[in-house]
């Protein structure tokens, strides 16, 4: 009976202890994501300006996205004016375990001449880079 008090007050413990580690991990997580996150555009053909935006477009969160409806004068007249990659965003270290580092593939397009810029998940997966 007594033993039996003593491993659930250990359980207890223990539990306390896992949930105070976890919120501070995940802060942490949360400050640090910029130097976990990678972005790579495979297409290498595409304007500085395109690259510029596809960079800001994922480091700052925006995944999956619809096309905006944001059609300049230009484009009203003769359509978007478009430039398109696939974008590989290697979020690192994601699980504690290998494969750790999550890798996502989005088709992503945006036109020169507007705000419009489209992006959609193709695929994802976990792969082996981190140890
Ligand atoms: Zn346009
Ligand atoms: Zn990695």
């Amino acid at each position: 009976m007594k033993t039996k008090r003593i491993l659930s007050l250990i359980l207890a413990l223990t539990t306390l202890l896992c949930m105070a580690i976890i919120p501070t991990n995940a802060a942490e997580a949360d400050t640090e994501t910029h130097e976990h996150v990678e972005i790579i555009i495979e297409n290498e053909d595409i304007s500085a300006e395109t690259k510029e935006k596809i960079m800001a477009f994922y480091s700052n969160g925006g995944e999956e996205q619809e096309g905006i409806a944001t059609y300049g004068l230009t484009c009203t007249l003769l359509g978007h004016k478009l430039e398109s990659s696939v974008v590989y965003k290697i979020t690192h270290k994601v699980r504690t375990t290998s494969p750790r580092c999550l890798k996502k593939t989005y088709n992503y397009e945006s036109c020169t001449r507007c705000d419009y810029e489209e992006s959609t998940l193709a695929s994802q997966k976990y792969i082996v880079c981190c140890s």
